[in-house]
């Protein structure tokens, strides 16, 4: 018999968002990814373990230095935000370019084309990437004929040498939930709403993807009997506007797991649909995972989110319920009156939030870092994002604390309550800010109404805005 010699092959994963801390969740294309590899033999290479003989796969971090990347039959490397591209850190940069490693490189995701317009090649870029790995040539010649992205069970494993190393080393152990608690997959792909900003923004429909079992983790703690992944999240883009939503929403309920949607929820359609109160309480009387979250993204939508939001609280009047409140987008530093526009609908749509006793949550398109001020962005998320803040202060008061707070760590001056903007300009006006500085959270809102004299008694009408004073329950109780 010929002494036919096995070929061993090595792959290296990269998650290049990670490379740059840009996501706190692993990437569930690389986990597919490395599923295909484990299911056609390959093993996961742990340091430790001496694997001279077998094929291999490996998540490659930072640590990873470019002498080893040669080393590698194929790459493939998943970046999510555009971000990450714009900025890549040295070694996605170094897999970017560099003519050797480039041909055994396969890279995917929508970091690379999620901004792009249609006249700029948006819908090629699109299908390519969505094909990409099915189309793959080299995963095409391995036993199992190429993988499906749809169908492929994840190796949650992947991270583990990652997350034990970082829980070691830097971060709290609930840091990580993400990579060991959860079962991570799409039921469903798609959104007919074509919101111009999304990378949805050329769908029509949402149609099924996954089935459950594809990607629930059965895997048991030898010690304990109990499941290592004991709750699911998805990542669908718009699961209520699926016509099988009620039977994948069962689906999913009769698992017993906690699950969540990571995109947040479509509250539009509690409103649009005949359905809507059937969607509302079966969601509100679920083992939902953590705060229900929907999205807010466009003040002209606020008559539909009124009208599902009394549905909503009505069903579900004590759960938290939060919304994504989109911003930012196209902002430019010449126009002005788009920024008060924008700065002003945030508000506005605080405004019904707070009424309904629901949290906001600021989503910025970076666009905004293009805008006539950005950093008043940035304080509005830090008040807004923090439901402690939100609650309890109004964004006037958030500022003027974080000066307060200054003020008294830093020259040991005691503040017993805090004050009104029209007592701040007094103080500011009488000296008192001359000896010592103001802090850039303060700063930054007295900067923004200064430069907006014509509509300040507004501005600060909103800035005034107080969770607690603005709830009112009669919106969605009903009397019968
Ligand atoms: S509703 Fe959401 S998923 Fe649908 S297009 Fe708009 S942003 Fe994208």
């Amino acid at each position: 018999m010929p002494n036919r010699k096995k070929k061993i092959h090595k792959i290296g994963l990269v998650d290049a968002d990670l490379l740059c801390n840009g996501t706190r969740h692993p990437n569930l294309a690389l986990l597919k990814i490395a599923g295909y590899f484990r299911d056609n033999g390959f093993k996961r290479n742990n340091e430790d373990m001496e694997l001279e003989c077998e094929s291999t796969y490996e998540l490659l971090t930072n640590d990873c230095n470019f002498e080893k990347l040669q080393s590698f039959d194929y790459i493939y490397v998943s970046c999510v935000f555009t971000f990450t591209r714009d900025n890549p850190p040295a070694l996605l940069s170094y897999l970017m370019c560099d003519k050797k490693l480039k041909k055994r490189v396969v890279m995917g995701g929508t970091g690379s084309y999620a901004n792009l317009s249609v006249e700029d090649g948006f819908i090629e870029k699109r299908a390519a990437d969505m094909e990409n790995l099915e189309k793959d040539k080299y995963l095409q010649s391995l036993p199992h004929n190429g993988i499906n992205m749809r169908t492929q069970m994840p190796d949650y494993h992947l991270y583990d040498d990652f997350v034990g190393v970082m829980e070691m080393t830097r971060k709290s152990k609930n840091y990580y939930k993400d990579y060991k608690k959860y079962s991570i997959g799409f039921l469903t792909r798609g959104c007919f709403r074509r919101c111009p900003f999304c990378v949805n923004k050329m769908e029509h429909i949402t149609l099924p993807y996954s089935k459950l079992d594809d990607f629930l983790d059965n895997e048991k703690d030898e010690n304990t009997g109990k499941l290592k992944r004991p709750y699911i999240y998805l990542w669908d883009d718009n699961f209520l506007a699926s016509r099988y939503w009620k039977e994948l929403l069962l689906a999913l309920i009769n698992t017993g797991r906690p699950f969540q949607f990571r995109q947040g929820l479509d509250e539009r359609i509690l409103a649009q649909s005949k359905h809507g109160e059937e969607m509302a309480k079966m969601l509100a009387s679920s083992n939902y995972h953590g705060d229900f979250i929907f999205a807010f993204d466009n003040w002209f939508d606020r008559k539909l989110i009124v009208r599902a939001l009394k549905i909503w609280k009505f069903h579900c009047p004590k759960r938290e319920t939060k919304f994504y409140l989109f911003c930012g987008f196209k902002q430019t530093l010449n126009d002005d009156k788009s920024f008060q526009q924008d700065i002003a609908r945030i508000f506005m749509r605080i405004k019904i939030l707070m009424n309904y006793g629901c949290l906001g949550y600021i989503m910025r398109h970076e666009d905004y870092k293009s805008s006539p001020m950005p950093n008043i962005y940035i304080q509005i998320a830090r008040w807004c994002n923090q439901p402690g803040f939100y609650r309890n202060l109004s964004f006037w008061q958030y500022c003027y604390k974080n000066q307060t707070y200054w003020e008294e760590h830093r020259l040991g001056i005691k503040h017993d309550r805090l004050k009104t903007y029209e007592e701040f300009l007094d103080d500011f006006k009488n000296g008192y800010y001359s000896d010592k500085k103001i802090c850039r959270t303060l700063q930054t809102v007295h900067d923004f109404l200064e430069q907006h004299k014509e509509h300040k008694d507004l501005f600060l009408s909103f800035f005034n805005l107080s969770f607690r004073e603005m709830i009112e329950p009669s919106l969605w109780e009903r009397n019968n």
